[in-house]
């Protein structure tokens, strides 16, 4: 094991793609590393940070998360007329349809790839090793894994665990040395669900390998492009043969059974873990003094069956029976004819990020002051900014990650603070009222208006006024109620609005002081300008404000949103 910083020249495999950014801080909230920064709006991924997990592609609700791509590249080999052999992942079988699978080599035949295989023969190789090196190794812990994300977490963020990995090599990577042994001048190129490993083909120790990784949604444009169409083309067999389990690989416990080593759930030795959160857990649990204990970590949930480009077209449980049934029908191979590979071994290179700087509790405290957070009660842990709580975030912004800005509820109190501001200087008269009508909220020119108080407040409009014009709204005779309306127990003369807030059964009405005969028209019609103003103000507030936490919720206000709209523009007319 040796230490790097990470390559100034490595290319981003994942990264933002600006003008579709929403700033809404989901892939914040489910980066495992925290290697996103809010800048200016946007959710940048930092590239030494990242370890290309390709979590936040598939969380985006905006598909502003992208990930390098490389068919164009693979286009490009071919109209340079190279030898290109292409190691298509196990999983496979979850992203094609049978029919389709069947038909997948003459497909790849036709775009131009000269020797069609499985990356399952180089996984064989792996496994084969990893039992080997776990034999050797009997008194400690091993964590086997053929999943790059995984061993990028663990060079990244607990590179003191790093002693603990098998140091053998992926099948990806068994694969194409074995394919790179019998033509070394032939182009590799590997596809599969995975993004994680467009990054390991990247590493130092796997220079000129792997000369492309595409994910099954590049292989499909690239047929596409090539203008195949799997539904035109016959069936016919890779150009080699699946020895062993190996097909088993993109399951849970895929390379133990492959390997030979145990796999039974209750063997308190041997455990296949996946998802991130277990497999944190599973290696934090590590140290010196863990003996003979053999750990399969793989960073998507149930597998590389659940990866990021898997396909997704069915139920986890259907997923696994099918690479069962396909591993369960293949010919396999006569073992004399069985080639094998010597150069198994591999070594990883822990990542210098810098990241791990230790803040003051001052400069912490500082930071959450910034935000309104003066002791601990007002940190409310909420996790709306993407963080899991307000200390992590303040830390954030120290690292230069995170922005002050991204606390919602402080933000939504200086948002109100405007707003009521705003309506506190407003000239006309403006009421708040609940769903029974009774008072929440008064501004000076109603109280003055009205003659009244705060005193007032929870109680029944009618103790006022005459509710009629809100009663309206209750009943739904009316969306709007506009009207001239005459308090004579006032002496006002008033131009009164109202209408309802449907996120919250709220009742709003704008008082406009009317009385004097001798304004002209035109004044009439500024003060009906100036009011529809305010009420669209007052609304689109509303309607930010329900946004922003339905944005935190996950709920949908696109139906409330038309329904304000439709609200302001009768205002309006
Ligand atoms: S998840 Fe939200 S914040 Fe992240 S890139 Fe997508 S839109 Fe931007
Ligand atoms: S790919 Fe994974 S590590 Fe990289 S930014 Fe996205 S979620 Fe974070
Ligand atoms: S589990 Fe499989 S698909 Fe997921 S990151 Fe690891 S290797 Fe890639």
């Amino acid at each position: 094991m040796t230490h790097q910083t990470r390559p100034k020249d490595k290319l981003p495999v994942v990264y933002t793609s600006r003008a579709k950014c929403r700033d809404c801080y989901r892939c914040v909230r489910v980066c495992p590393v925290q290697a996103i920064r809010m800048k200016d709006g946007q959710a940048e991924v930092i590239t030494e940070l990242c370890i290309a997990c390709g979590t936040c592609i598939t969380a985006c609700p905006q598909q502003a998360k992208a990930y390098r791509t490389d068919y164009n590249k693979v286009l490009q080999m071919m109209e340079e007329n190279h030898q290109i052999a292409i190691s298509i992942a196990p999983s496979f079988v979850i992203y094609y349809d049978e029919w389709q699978q069947k038909r997948l080599p003459s497909a790849l035949r036709m775009a131009g790839f000269s020797h069609i295989s499985e990356t399952a023969i180089g996984a064989y190789q792996s496994a084969k090793a990893t039992a080997e090196y776990v034999s050797e190794n009997p008194h400690r812990a091993n964590v086997c894994t053929a999943c790059p994300a995984t061993v990028n977490y663990v060079m990244h963020e607990k590179p003191e665990l790093a002693g603990f990995l098998v140091e053998v090599v992926s099948p990806m990577i068994a694969h194409a040395k074995m394919l790179k042994k019998t033509a070394p001048k032939r182009k590799v190129v590997f596809a599969g669900p995975c993004v994680a490993k467009k990054d390991e083909a990247q590493w130092t120790v796997n220079q000129d390998l792997v000369d492309a990784v595409l994910t099954f949604d590049e292989l499909d444009e690239l047929l596409s492009i090539r203008q195949i169409n799997l539904d035109q083309c016959e069936e016919s067999s890779f150009d080699d043969l699946v020895p062993g389990d190996a097909s088993l690989f993109p399951l849970e416990g895929g390379l133990l059974r492959t390997a030979g080593l145990k796999t039974d759930m209750l063997d308190e030795h041997v455990i296949a873990v996946s998802g991130f959160r277990e497999v944190k857990d599973a290696l934090e649990a590590l140290n010196e003094k863990t003996g003979n204990l053999i750990i399969e970590p793989m960073f998507c949930k149930n597998g590389c069956i659940n990866g990021p480009f898997a396909g997704h077209k069915h139920t986890g449980i259907q997923n696994r029976a099918a690479i069962l049934n396909y591993a369960a029908k293949q010919r396999k191979p006569d073992p004399a004819n069985i080639g094998s590979l010597k150069s198994t071994s591999t070594h990883f290179d822990t990542v210098q990020s810098g990241k791990k700087v230790d803040f003051s509790e001052d400069q912490i405290r500082e930071v959450l002051k910034k935000t309104g957070k003066l002791t601990p009660s007002d940190e409310l842990n909420c996790t709306a900014c993407g963080y899991p709580d307000c200390r992590t975030k303040a830390i954030a912004v120290l690292k230069g990650l995170a922005e002050p800005e991204m606390c919602m509820p402080y933000m939504r109190r200086i948002a109100e603070q405007k707003f009521d501001t705003m309506i506190d200087y407003d000239p006309n008269g403006i009421v708040l009222l609940d769903h029974e009508l009774r008072i929440i909220h008064m501004n000076p020119a109603f109280k003055k208006m009205f003659s009244c108080s705060d005193a007032l407040l929870a109680k029944k409009i009618s103790y006022l006024i005459d509710p009629d014009p809100f009663e309206q709204l209750v009943t739904k005779k009316v969306d709007v109620y506009r009207s001239k309306t005459n308090y004579s127990n006032y002496n006002l003369l008033c131009h009164l609005v109202a209408y309802v807030l449907p996120e919250n059964q709220h009742y709003v009405g704008i008082f406009m002081d009317i009385t004097d005969t001798s304004s002209s028209k035109e004044k009439l019609r500024e003060l009906q300008s100036e009011t529809v103003i305010k009420a669209q103000e007052l609304i689109e507030h509303q309607i930010s404000m329900a946004q922003e936490l339905a944005k935190f919720l996950g709920e949908h206000t696109a139906a409330g949103e038309i329904l304000m709209k439709k609200l302001i523009d009768s205002i309006k007319k």
